[in-house]
C-alpha cells in the first residue's frame, strides 16, 4: 500500500527548506528592528472564535474550515488564519495592559479546505503581524512599510501594493444601503450563497468568486466613495505617510477582503507572475474585534504573508546547495575511529563536519564529498596518523595545503 500526503498538502524538503529558513530569518531580523515580538498560538481553537470574527457569511466560515468534534464533544477548528486566535490570546492574557502599540508576530501553518491549485494549498504557512492599541494612520503606514521592507529583503521585485479604505461602523450602513440598491435589480443572477448574503451581509457578494456574480456586480459603487469624515481623513493621512516613507502603492477602490472584521485600511500585495493566485500578502485594520472578544475597545492592524506564494518567486535565485565545511575520508579502521573523534571535536568548535562511514574506495568518497557540496576535504590514512600531518583540499580551487593534525589548526584554516 502506498501512502501519500492528503490532497492539498505538501512536504517541504531540503534544499527548499533553506529558502524557507532564509525568509524566516530575514523577517525575524526586521521584526526586531520594528519592535515586534514573537507569539506562538495553538493551531486549534474553539470554532466560535473564527465564526464570530471572520464572519458567518464569509467563504472561509461557510466552506473552508476544518471543523470537527473533539472527544469531549466540543466543536473545534484548525485555524484558517491567525488574527482571530491572536485577539483571543490578546484579551485572555490582558496584553492591552502593556504600553501601546503592542506589536506581535507569528509564523506557522493555516488550514483551509479549498480547491487545491497552483499556489493554493489546504495547509499553508503564513508570517503574520498584529499591532495593537493605536488608531493613528501613521501606524498603518509603518506596518505597510515594514511589509515592504520584508518583501524587499528577500529580493522580491515587481510587486503591486494596493490599498483602500472599507469604512467603519459609522459609514458602513449608508454604504450597505447604496450597495443593496445597486444590486437589487441583479439579485436573480446571483449564486445561492449570494442570494442569502444579499440580506445577511451584502458586502460579501463583492468577494464572491462565481463568474455570474462577478458579472452582475460589475459597476457597483465602491465603499471608498461613502467614507465618513473620520475614515476619509484616516485614509488621506495614510497615503501622505506612505509617500513620506517612499512605499510605492496604488489605490484600488474595488479591493475587498474575504474577512468581515476589517475596518478602515485594507491592503493587498500581489505579483503578476503568480497568475490567478497572485496575492502574496494581505491585511488591514480591525478596530472592533478586541471589543467583540470581550476586551476593552482597542484598535488593531495586521497582515499575513503567504509563504507558498513567495517561495516560487525567489526559488530560482536561491537554489544553491550548502555543503559541510569539511568532509573527512578515513582509510582503514583506526582512521575511521580517530576521524570520528576529530569530527566530534570540530563540531564542538562550531564547524559543520561530515565523515564518510562506508569504507569505500577513495574515489567514491571524493565523489560523495563533491555531491554534498563539501567546501574542504581531507584524507585520513595510516601515514597521516603516524606523521600527524594532513593535506587539506579546497574543493573550489582544488588547492591543497599541509597542516598539522590538530583541532585548532583545522579551525584556523577552515575559518580563514
Ligand atoms: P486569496 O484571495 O488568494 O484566496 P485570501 O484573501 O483568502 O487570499 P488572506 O486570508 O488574506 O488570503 O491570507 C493572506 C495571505 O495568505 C494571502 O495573500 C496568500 O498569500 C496566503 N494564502 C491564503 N490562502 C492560501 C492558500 N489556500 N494557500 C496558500 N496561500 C494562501
Ligand atoms: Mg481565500
Amino acid at each position: 500500500m502506498k501512502h501519500k500526503t492528503l490532497k492539498g498538502l505538501q512536504d517541504i524538503l531540503p534544499p527548499d527548506i533553506s529558502i524557507w529558513q532564509n525568509i524566516e530569518n530575514n523577517a525575524r531580523q526586521i521584526f526586531k528592528n520594528y519592535g515586534y515580538r514573537e507569539i506562538r498560538l495553538p493551531i486549534i481553537e474553539s470554532t466560535d472564535i473564527f465564526i464570530r470574527s471572520i464572519g458567518e457569511t464569509s467563504d472561509i466560515v461557510e466552506k473552508e474550515m476544518y471543523t470537527f468534534q473533539d472527544k469531549g464533544g466540543r466543536s473545534v477548528t484548525l485555524r484558517p488564519e491567525g488574527t482571530a486566535s491572536f485577539v483571543r490570546a490578546y484579551v485572555e492574557h490582558h496584553l492591552y495592559n502593556e504600553p501601546a502599540p503592542q506589536k506581535y508576530y507569528y509564523m506557522g501553518p493555516m488550514f483551509r479546505y479549498e480547491r487545491p491549485q497552483a499556489f493554493r494549498y489546504r495547509q499553508f504557512y503564513q508570517i503574520g503581524v498584529e499591532a495593537m492599541g493605536i488608531l493613528d494612520p501613521k501606524l498603518d503606514a509603518e506596518v505597510i512599510a515594514m511589509l515592504s521592507a520584508i518583501l524587499d529583503s528577500i529580493g522580491l521585485k515587481e510587486l503591486n501594493f494596493e490599498i483602500t479604505s472599507i469604512g467603519c461602523g459609522k459609514c458602513r450602513p449608508g454604504y450597505t444601503t447604496a450597495l443593496k440598491e445597486f444590486l437589487s435589480t441583479r439579485k436573480s443572477k446571483f449564486c445561492a450563497d449570494c442570494q442569502r448574503r444579499y440580506d445577511l451581509n451584502p458586502l460579501r457578494i463583492l468577494d464572491c468568486k462565481v463568474p455570474s456574480c462577478i458579472d452582475s456586480r460589475h459597476g457597483s459603487p465602491p465603499v471608498i466613495e461613502f467614507l465618513c469624515d473620520e475614515c476619509q481623513k484616516h485614509f488621506e493621512i495614510l497615503k501622505q505617510n506612505l509617500d513620506l516613507l517612499l512605499v510605492p502603492y496604488s489605490v484600488n477602490p474595488n479591493l475587498v477582503r474575504g474577512l468581515d472584521y476589517y475596518t478602515k485600511t485594507a491592503f493587498e500585495v500581489s505579483s503578476e507572475s503568480l497568475g490567478s493566485q497572485k496575492a502574496v500578502a494581505a491585511g488591514g485594520r480591525y478596530d472592533n474585534m478586541v471589543d467583540e472578544f470581550g476586551g476593552p475597545p482597542t484598535p488593531g492592524i495586521g497582515f499575513a504573508i503567504g509563504m507558498e506564494r513567495i517561495i516560487p518567486l525567489i526559488k530560482d535565485s536561491a537554489n544553491k546547495v550548502e555543503g559541510p565545511d569539511l568532509f573527512i575520508c578515513p582509510m582503514g579502521n583506526e582512521a575511521a575511529e580517530k576521524g570520528l573523534l576529530l569530527t566530534e571535536q570540530l563540531r564542538a568548535k562550531g564547524l559543520w563536519v561530515e565523515i564518510n562511514f562506508d569504507g569505500t574506495s577513495l574515489k567514491s568518497q571524493m565523489r560523495k564529498a563533491n555531491r554534498i557540496g563539501a567546501k574542504k576535504v581531507i584524507v585520513l590514512g595510516e601515514d597521516e596518523l603516524k606523521t600527524k600531518k594532513v593535506k587539506i583540499k579546497d574543493m573550489n580551487n582544488r588547492e591543497e595545503i599541509d597542516i598539522i593534525l590538530d583541532v585548532n589548526e583545522f579551525v584556523k584554516v577552515i575559518q580563514g
